[in-house]
């Protein structure tokens, strides 16, 4: 059995690398998902058969024992993908970082109560082992990983859902009171390794107990806003929650998979960071997006002139265009306007309009979230680019369609050091002959900051609703 099991382990594994390397490209993501079920699948699979087997012949007790259990598994299996599959229908593109919070919730929690089960019942160890030793070091992690990574998660979820305000708490001395938490997380290992007065539970429970309130004060101190960088933060934490629970149960593929998890949030986490030039220390610890992470703030004091168009005059100009690129933004998920950003981009091209889409790596507010909608549109994928491959495009461009989008276009970015964003790389749309932005008002994005790009001398407004503006757009280029 040990051998079929190291090469079903081995096996899943190279799938959720393949799954990774997949999801990284669009046109392979869905691939990419499937293997990665596939791998899962082999995976739970295998677990299953083990523990039915176990590792020798089973006597009566043990048989009666394996069966209930084999129910409640079932039970348990089954009511887990019954509550799965309906919420992962239903929920909308612009609540997934809130389902992926709650999920991440789960494996903290679920990485607790291993560490839990493992301490109490720690199949096979000698008490005075090394190995006992090591045992109860890899529980202490994996609790404390687990509990930060339980209740952060579930004040991610509260804050990207609204019912915990999105507003920093920032409690005086707070980095004080973290050290402090932190200290005594890491110093309790000692004690609990040498189980000081055979008080080894009650130290492991006071350690949840403080490793939970830091999961809670860490993520209550940061902005609303900032909270799609949390999640992927808490998502690389599950990841090693996952691995410390492989260790415990010396479940190698627990491990691996577990790494593989932590090792791509943190990167996603970075990378998300640099595209908003922040550092993670500042996201982590730095209270900043004091508003939440709901659409506009108060409308903004713009200088200068802003010169309106109305629909007809953008559908003429877009006619009258060779190439065109579109910049979705936030406001384009906000109105569910893909669908008709679809039928605009097919009417134009079916004219002979070579249109092209521009996406910035932090455009919306998640990874990847203008490519999953337009994908989700059926926009082609090979019209859809990043930022690095279509920025220099912009001087040769006749008109660019801002719909919805306001900081990843703003150009104070480059040229303006008193700027908060100033650093962060950005669409120069401006540079285009004509740049049209759809949006309600003269309200700021998530940076709460001015947009100059309104004023200049080549942009134009076009004020309403995306979807709605982008509906008259198709009836006007259709005339
Ligand atoms: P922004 O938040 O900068 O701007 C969105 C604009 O959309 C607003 O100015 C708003 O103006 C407009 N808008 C809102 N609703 C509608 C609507 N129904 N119809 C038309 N327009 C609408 O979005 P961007 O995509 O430009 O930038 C993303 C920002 O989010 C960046 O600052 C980024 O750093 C941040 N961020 C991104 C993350 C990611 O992973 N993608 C993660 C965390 C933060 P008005 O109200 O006037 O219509």
């Amino acid at each position: 059995m040990t051998g079929v099991l190291v090469v079903a382990y081995l096996a899943a594994g190279v799938l959720f690398i393949r799954s990774l390397a997949g999801l990284s490209k669009q046109e392979t993501a869905t691939e990419g998902n499937e293997l990665g079920m596939v791998g899962m699948a082999i995976a739970v699979a295998v677990a299953l058969v083990t523990w039915i087997l176990g590792e020798h012949e089973p006597n009566a007790a043990e048989l009666h024992l394996r069966s209930t259990g084999l129910v409640m598994l079932a039970a348990a299996i089954g009511v887990g993908f019954f509550i799965g599959a309906v919420l992962a229908k239903r929920v909308e593109m612009t609540g997934m970082p809130e389902l992926v919070a709650v999920l991440h919730s789960f494996v903290g929690l679920a990485a607790v109560l291993v560490g839990f089960s493992s301490y109490l019942h720690p199949h096979g160890i000698a008490a005075g082992d090394v190995a006992k030793a090591v045992h109860e070091v890899e529980v202490w992690i994996g609790v404390a990983v687990g509990a930060i990574t339980f209740t952060g998660s579930i004040i991610a979820w509260g804050k990207l859902r609204g019912s915990i305000s999105g507003k920093p708490l920032l409690l005086p001395g707070r980095h004080a009171l973290n050290g402090l938490a932190a200290i005594a997380v890491v110093g309790g290992t000692v004690p609990f390794v040498q189980d000081l007065g055979g008080q080894g539970i009650w130290l492991l429970v006071a350690m949840t107990v403080i490793a939970s309130v830091l999961g809670v004060h860490l993520v209550m101190a940061i902005g609303g806003a900032d909270m799609p960088v949390v999640v992927s933060l808490l998502n690389s934490y599950s990841g090693w929650a996952a691995a410390a629970a492989g260790f415990m149960l010396s479940n190698d593929l627990l491990i691996v998979t577990g790494a593989l998890v932590g090792s791509s949030g943190t990167i996603l986490s970075i990378i998300m960071c640099r595209a908003m030039n922040r550092s993670i220390l500042n996201v982590v610890f730095g209270g900043f997006g004091t508003g939440d992470a709901k659409p506009s703030t108060p409308s903004t004091a713009v200088s200068g002139e802003v010169r309106e168009l109305k629909a007809d005059e953008v559908g003429a100009a877009l006619l009258a265009a060779k190439q065109v690129v579109i910049v979705p933004g936030y406001g384009m998920a906000v109105s569910r306007a893909q669908g008709s950003v679809q039928e605009l981009t097919r009417t134009l091209r079916e004219k002979g309009v070579n249109v092209r889409f521009a996406i910035h790596p932090v455009a919306g507010r998640l990874p990847g979230h203008m490519n999953v909608l337009l994908a989700e549109a059926g926009v082609p994928y090979d019209i859809v680019l990043e930022m690095e491959h279509i920025n220099a495009d912009f001087p040769n461009t006749d008109v660019v369609l801002v719909i919805g989008a306001n900081d990843i276009v703003n150009p104070s970015a480059l040229d303006d050091p008193s700027s908060s964003i100033y650093g962060m790389p950005v669409l120069e749309c401006w540079k285009a002959k004509l740049t049209v932005v759809l949006k309600r008002g003269m309200a700021a994005g998530y940076a709460g900051i001015d947009n100059p790009l309104f004023t200049l001398e080549k942009s134009r407004m076009l004020f309403g609703d995306a979807k709605k503006s982008i509906d008259a757009l198709v009836g006007s280029v259709r005339k």
